[in-house]
């Protein structure tokens, strides 16, 4: 199972270095219109569906980060962490 963890500040893999991803969220509307709301607008993309104006945007808190598998960006950088670990405590 995947467990995600959420930050409040710019973070990064403890194995690797790579910077955690923005928290966002994806929301589809009609009609093609500023947006009013307070997210940060990451995103946006227009389209025509059935005649009307729609868009996606891609919406940010300014504020949360995520990394996939907790401290860590992949399955990889996590097992090659605790490997590391294991090495280290059992020598
Ligand atoms: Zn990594």
């Amino acid at each position: 199972m995947r467990t995600s963890y959420l930050f409040d500040h710019p973070t990064s893999c403890r194995e690797c270095g790579k910077a955690a991803a923005k928290h966002t969220d994806t929301y589809r509307m009609v009609a093609n219109e500023p947006y009013s709301g307070n997210m940060v607008v990451v995103k946006k993309k227009t389209y025509v569906s059935f005649g009307k104006d729609c868009m996606t945007l891609t919406l940010w808190d300014g504020e949360t980060y995520i990394l996939k598998y907790g401290y860590f960006c992949s399955l990889n950088c996590t097992s090659a962490y605790a490997n590391r670990m294991v090495r280290t405590f059992e020598s």
